[in-house]
């Protein structure tokens, strides 16, 4: 089997993790596989490159960014190779450069475009272990991106897929994919298989045990995943095909995602066209907007218009969102940023009715106001004040029985 396998920053978080995962490799080695390796930054060191970057600048340009925040992955691989040839395998890291992963130039949240994956190819027919840095490509005029935090896991995906790989496994923390963040409620439950779509929801609404655009790829190419432990031998999550089974689970996973920002542009003139020129150009500004509602005024002339996106582009929406509506007369334009989206999700939801009330009457009951809704086929989300989040999460997750021994 070609096997891939990607190490998350506590994976390779200090020497002695290293060593273990150089081991762990060397095993599925010994087992007859080949074996592709993807490596994170070690933990903590991707927030402490943007820390300094900080210190000498709030605004600092992306292009250079990308090139600082890439190097932390650069060393881990190299510490990664340097440990598996320890053990007396042949072990070579390779930047994402060296592999030929190919973005579009959306510095700090670029898409890969292509990989060639040639020096991997070689390396792997001369029994070599190729260990990558992960979340980093390079543009077709050679300037250095990364992919977005969690960039890796889209990493590991996307060189499963050029390389035909037979299993992408994603090593991290945990022993898998949970019912919520077993970080916040000791009580979730691990899930032994969870459907591509559900896993979509659980990451794009906050789950970060695995990147959103990591799982849309995998999804598309059918690539089997598993999220499993680095620590332990505990068999993890299968990440495939939704099956008759999980549709009889009406909710299945309760997500948050602290980092969110709600832009209220109020009272806007109410005519055809404002909403496209305002989105359009928050949109050509590569920010994604999540959540709108626009309220008409009660004397029918003007209108108020909020949004959310990602706390980290906040400042940059609202700079936009500025801009436009000057020319449009709104009155002013306020920014939010303590909020944060906790949701629901759940394939079965397709099926069964009074699943958002179910949702609403449970933060109601604890005294925590929705500010905004959406809800698809198979999610509900609510933007809620930021200081009742883990409540709101301890709270749904009870209600819906989704704990251990329910
Ligand atoms: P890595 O560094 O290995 O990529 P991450 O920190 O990106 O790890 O993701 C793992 C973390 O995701 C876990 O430690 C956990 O706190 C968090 N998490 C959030 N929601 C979930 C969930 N539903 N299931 C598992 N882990 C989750
Ligand atoms: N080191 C990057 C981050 O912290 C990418 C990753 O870990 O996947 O976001
Ligand atoms: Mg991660």
């Amino acid at each position: 089997m070609l096997i891939v396998q990607k190490y998350g920053g506590t994976s390779v978080g200090n020497i002695e993790r290293i060593r273990a995962v150089a081991e762990r490799v060397a095993e599925t080695k010994r087992q007859g596989n080949d074996v592709v390796v993807i490596v994170s930054a070690m933990s903590g060191e991707t927030d402490k490159l943007i820390g300094l970057a900080n210190q000498i600048s709030s605004n600092a340009v992306e292009r250079e960014m990308d090139l600082l925040l890439s190097s932390g992955e650069r060393i881990s691989a190299a510490l990664t190779a340097i440990a598996i040839n320890e053990l007396g395998f042949k072990s070579m890291s390779f930047t994402g450069r060296q592999v030929g992963i190919i973005t579009d130039d959306v510095h700090t949240k670029a898409k890969i475009e292509m990989i060639t994956g040639e020096r991997v190819r070689k390396a792997l027919d001369k029994g070599i272990i190729p260990v990558i840095a992960g979340f980093q490509g390079i543009t077709e005029t050679s300037d250095v991106t990364t992919l977005g935090r969690g960039g890796s896991d889209l990493t590991a995906v996307a060189v499963a897929i050029a390389l035909e790989a037979d299993l992408c496994e994603i090593y991290t923390d945990v022993d898998g994919v949970y019912t919520t963040d077993p970080g916040i409620v000791p009580d979730a439950r691990q899930l032994d298989k969870i459907s591509y779509d559900e896993m979509l929801e659980l990451a794009s609404l906050g789950a970060k045990v695995f990147q959103t655009r990591s799982v849309e790829f995998a999804k598309k190419y059918g690539v089997p995943v598993v999220v499993r432990s680095s620590f332990n031998n505990n068999p993890g999550t299968l990440v495939v095909k939704e099956d008759r089974e999980m549709e009889k689970v009406i909710v299945s996973g309760v997500a948050y995602d602290k980092n969110q920002a709600k832009i209220t542009a109020i009272a806007v003139h109410d005519r055809p066209g404002i909403a496209a020129k305002l989105f359009n150009a928050i949109a050509g500004a590569n920010i994604v907007v999540d959540m709108i509602v626009q309220n008409i005024s009660s004397d029918g002339k003007s209108t108020d218009i909020s949004f959310t996106v990602p706390e980290t582009d906040s400042k940059k929406a609202l700079k936009i969102t500025k801009e436009i509506v000057a020319e449009l007369g709104a009155k002013d334009v306020v920014l939010r940023e303590d909020i944060a989206k906790v949701s629901i999700i759940g394939v079965g939801m397709r099926t069964h009715s009074g699943v958002a009330a179910k949702m609403f009457e449970t933060l109601a009951k604890h005294g925590i106001n929705i500010m905004m809704i959406s809800t698809s086929e198979i999610k509900v989300s609510c933007i809620i004040d930021t200081k009742y989040t883990e409540l709101a999460v301890r709270v749904l997750h009870d209600a819906f029985e989704l704990g251990e021994g329910k």
